[in-house]
């Protein structure tokens, strides 16, 4: 038997959100002079260093002062094979699918091509602090088997799923119901609940997938419990205008899944800025999650969303980065450009940095249903962390320098700090990125 771990103390100003700072005041806890103590993987105390360390006087002292840590970022909308795509800029939803996205992702029929192409964005993910994130695999069984195999490599935490379209895109995208379920099936069995690997199942939108194909989705689900879902919803007004015709019986875009039990705890939709009030209610009531996509929403012009309304409704809202559609892998950047629209927007909402900080983390952490696991420094909670410390030239060592408080440093971070500033990464105590 191995000696028993006496822990890991990790000393430096730390942040975490162990409640919602939507509903509640005073949900941010920081502390200056922050310890951290991890055993087997798990946070055992986080709090003011000093007492951790009289209360743990065996642990193992690292001292980080200078930068900070915050929990592992959770990136709830990313597609894998759109790596290449980024920067596509110019066009709206529907022609920058034809023109950019869909021809790259043709190209993940290569195998080989397509885990290069995993390996590159897992090491992404990782490199901008991100430890879990829930992602769009490929049209195809053997690159999205890859992603996967490259994901467990990483030891990030990695939910996707094949993407599933039998209209509308290219004919090498689509498949058939049957062969969809086949292939769902087979990737769910090596993959799901492996490690830290789960499976999504995952429409592209309603616009790209029949009533057929939505059946599949639905049986799949019936047929594994603790599958997640995602898929996009209300990105783009003329996405919107084409899904009510290719589906004349729904009252709107959100009845189509619903019709097919898609959505509730675990299920997360990208996007939503044209919702009606309707469909706010519902998704508030089944407790399916929205993805907030800013920087995709500015860089395609999809629109304003408001965070307002969901919020005051109850909908569950988290963020993502939108890869290839957005503007990069960076979190901290997402939740920043949510602030910067949200300041802009008719009805927008004043975030502090707390509310970033929850919305880049716990909040990811809730919509997969995996907040009894990541979010916040808890514990008993897997340490799942980021360690920030900008490079002492950058001018965000400047504006730390002078922080009066820990709130202000905080918005200073999402302000400044890009991935290099990311200096370690760990999940469950173990370095993925340094
Ligand atoms: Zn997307």
């Amino acid at each position: 038997m191995s000696a028993p771990d006496r822990g890991k103390l990790l000393r430096a100003p730390l942040f975490h959100t162990p409640r919602n700072p939507f509903l509640q005041d005073h949900a941010l806890e920081s502390h200056w002079d922050g310890g951290l103590l991890i055993r087997d993987g798990r946070i055992a105390a986080s709090g003011d260093f000093e007492t951790i360390r009289t209360a743990n006087p065996t642990a193992t002292i690292t001292d980080l002062r200078g930068g900070f840590l915050l929990p592992g970022l959770v990136d709830t909308h990313i597609h894998f094979p759109q790596l290449r795509v980024l920067g596509g800029l110019g066009r709206t939803l529907l022609d920058w699918l034809e023109e950019c996205a869909l021809p790259e992702e043709a190209r993940m029929a290569d195998e080989s091509y397509a885990r290069q192409i995993a390996q590159r964005f897992v090491h992404a993910l990782a490199s901008h602090g991100t430890t879990t994130a829930l992602v769009f695999g490929a049209h195809f069984a053997a690159a999205t088997a890859a992603l996967f195999e490259e994901g467990a490599k990483s030891g990030l935490r990695i939910v996707s799923g094949i993407v599933l379209s039998d209209r509308q895109l290219r004919p090498e995208l689509h498949q058939t119901p049957e062969s969809a379920y086949r292939d769902s099936n087979d990737l769910i069995r090596c993959f799901h609940a492996r490690g830290r690997l789960l499976y999504a199942v995952t429409p592209r939108f309603a616009l790209s997938t029949s009533e057929a194909m939505l059946e599949v989705c639905q049986t799949l689900i019936r047929e594994h419990p603790g599958l997640r879902f995602q898929t996009h919803l209300n990105e783009n007004t003329r996405e919107i205008a084409e899904v009510a015709r290719l589906f004349p019986w729904a009252p709107d875009y959100l009845a189509v899944y619903e019709r097919f039990g898609l959505g509730g705890r675990g299920a997360v939709m990208a996007h939503n800025v044209h919702p009606t009030p309707s469909e706010i209610e519902r998704l508030a009531a089944s407790g399916t999650a929205v993805a907030h996509c800013p920087c995709s929403n500015a860089a395609l012009g999809s629109g304003l969303f408001s965070l307002k309304r969901h919020v005051k409704a109850g909908v569950r809202i988290a963020l993502g980065t939108d890869v290839g559609g957005g503007t990069g892998f960076g979190m901290l950047k997402e939740a920043l450009q949510a602030y910067l629209l949200q300041r802009i927007a008719p009805d927008g909402a004043l975030l502090d940095a707390g509310q970033m900080l929850y919305l880049a983390t716990r909040a990811g952490a809730e919509a997969l249903d995996l907040d009894h696991e990541i979010g916040d420094f808890q514990p008993g909670k897997a340490a799942d962390i980021v360690y920030i410390k900008s490079p002492a030239d950058a001018p965000l060592s400047a504006v730390l320098e002078r922080a009066e408080n820990p709130e202000q440093a905080l918005a200073a971070i999402f302000t400044l700090a890009g991935a290099e500033s990311i200096r370690e990464v760990r999940v469950e105590g173990a370095i993925v990125h340094k």
